[in-house]
């Protein structure tokens, strides 16, 4: 336990949910921030697989979202932790 360093570190995580329209298959995950939306759906039809995502930070409570990506996007949070 510091009692020394109270900067945040920051903590982001991301989760959502895809979809795939033309099929009807969906489902969720949670990922690191600066990491990439991806679904891994493997289908014979065509369209895009679309996702809903928001990030949390753990350390200072903050959220944002939802953003609608594609799939296989790179998500950034931008997050300023500990600024306010
Ligand atoms: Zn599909
Ligand atoms: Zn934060």
């Amino acid at each position: 336990m510091s009692t020394t360093s109270p900067e945040y570190a920051p903590d982001v995580v991301w989760g959502g949910q895809w979809e795939h329209p033309v099929c009807g298959a969906s489902g969720e995950a949670t990922w690191g921030d600066e990491e990439t939306a991806y679904a891994g759906h493997e289908c014979e039809n065509d369209g895009e697989v679309t996702w809903s995502a928001e990030w949390r930070c753990d350390a200072c409570g903050a959220t944002s979202g939802p953003y609608l990506l594609g799939d296989d996007s790179p998500t950034y949070s931008d997050h300023e932790c500990g600024e306010d």
